[in-house]
């Protein structure tokens, strides 16, 4: 029988509503949190190096504004569409609840495959949709961020132009901007930074050795190269990590050092990387190999039912944002494979963002030691409360998650009210 297409927003609707099952909550209650506030759909031509004119579609979606201005990032990617955005929207709500910072969650994304555009073009796209979307963006109502494909270099780029578009700097309407317009110092490394520490916490509950342990992560990027970075200088085995252009594995330990050299100096792509005792393997072969962690840091739906059952470790951590389907949550748990949810392991870049506009809104700036130290004590004093509701309830620690995250928007809202 054919499958239906997969929907990452039907994830986030079970998700909510298993939350409310636990905490016993009537539907009214909760009811909001199911649909996004606002959407924005935009459609606006770029003109090529090459004269012709090209049409792009893109979406800015707000999921909630209860708990205080939204956030989230924006993501360039051909595949990008309204359900993975409206998804990505409300994990960020979730998200910033869930590790107490005064946000509600939006994200936005272009579909587009960067790889095809020159830099000039990249930058005028970007240009034109920070026009499209600036009615819905400023730092008190929406702040973009980076994502998928985009970075310190994008967010510049919107900075620019909506300060262009104000007539004087908006250094708070973006976060993860270059620190010489803003930017705060540890917000590179901060999501993989945070998962790090999220990784550390969860084995020591569970008592894994990181010393003893191997880890497999799938991705790369900004979070899969800085969490292997962190979790090879906390001692564990790094033995496969993946990317969009191959997958490399050598059960004795990858030197993470050099394939971190390696990427800075072959545009970010593990390609023709070699080293002794390594072999070349599938992104579907990575997330099947045996591994004390498994860490997916890529995509939405890479853990599906079709691939649940063959996951072989003992504990995922989610770096990712919705990597793990429904259908895949509840294999897992029947297996009894600890997974530690995207909302809560990848926070670490949201809340430096957080850090990052607290910042430009008093014209400050911290030292390095400070926002980490700060990163850390949110991660780990997040971590803890889900830790702790999960034992209680002996529920899974994305139920969990999300209860603690669902208690503190509905609480929000009742405080508020309803307008008018
Ligand atoms: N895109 C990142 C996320 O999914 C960061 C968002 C932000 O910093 O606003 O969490």
């Amino acid at each position: 029988m054919a499958r239906e297409a997969y929907n990452p927003y039907t994830n986030v609707i079970n998700t909510i509503k298993s939350a409310a099952s636990v905490l016993g909550l009537e539907e009214s209650d909760y009811a909001a949190t199911m649909y996004p506030e606002r959407e924005l759909k935009v459609s606006f031509p770029v003109r090529m190096d090459n004269g012709t004119v090209k049409m792009f579609e893109g979406y800015r979606i707000q999921h909630s504004s209860s708990r205080g201005p939204c956030k989230g990032g924006i993501r360039f990617h051909q595949n990008v569409d309204e359900n993975e955005v409206k998804a990505l929207a409300a994990w960020m709500t979730f998200k910033c609840a869930v590790v107490g910072i005064p946000y509600g969650g939006a994200k936005g994304g272009v579909k587009v495959n960067p790889d095809e555009l020159s830099c000039a073009e990249l930058q005028r796209l970007t240009r034109r949709y920070t026009a499209m979307i600036a009615p819905l963006i400023g730092p008190e109502q929406d702040i973009p961020a980076p994502d998928v494909n985009t970075n310190g270099e994008v967010m510049g780029w919107i900075m620019d132009t909506y300060s262009m578009l104000k007539g004087h700097a908006v250094p708070g309407v973006v976060t993860g901007k270059p620190i010489d317009i803003g930017g705060s110092l540890g917000r590179g490394d901060a999501t993989g930074r945070g998962v790090a520490i999220i990784t550390r916490e969860i084995m020591n509950k569970m008592n894994m050795d990181m010393k003893t342990s191997s880890v497999t992560i799938q991705g790369m990027g900004n979070v899969g190269s800085i969490t292997a970075k962190y979790l090879s200088k906390m001692g564990m085995k790094v033995i496969a990590v993946s990317d969009v252009s191959c997958g490399i594995y050598n059960p004795k330990g990858l030197n993470i050092p050099k394939i971190l050299d390696y990427l800075k100096t072959h545009g970010n792509l593990l390609k023709n990387y070699k080293d002794e005792g390594i072999t070349y393997i599938s992104n579907e072969e990575l997330l099947e190999l045996k591994t004390d962690v498994l860490i997916p840091a890529a995509l939405e739906n890479q853990i599906t039912e079709d691939n649940a059952n063959k996951i072989n470790a003992s504990l995922i951590v989610e770096a990712a944002n919705g990597p793990t389907t429904s259908q895949a949550d509840r294999i897992l748990e029947e297996r009894g494979i600890t997974l530690i949810p995207d909302i809560l392991a990848n926070a670490g870049g949201v809340v430096v963002s957080y850090f990052e506009w607290a910042q430009n809104l008093q014209s400050l700036f911290w030292d390095e030691e400070e926002v980490n130290n700060r990163l850390s004590h949110v991660m780990v004093s997040a971590f803890n409360t889900v830790f702790n509701f999960q034992d209680e309830h002996k529920i899974t620690y994305r139920n969990a998650a999300y209860c603690v995250a669902l208690k503190k928007l509905v609480e929000a809202k009742k405080i508020r009210g309803i307008f008018p």
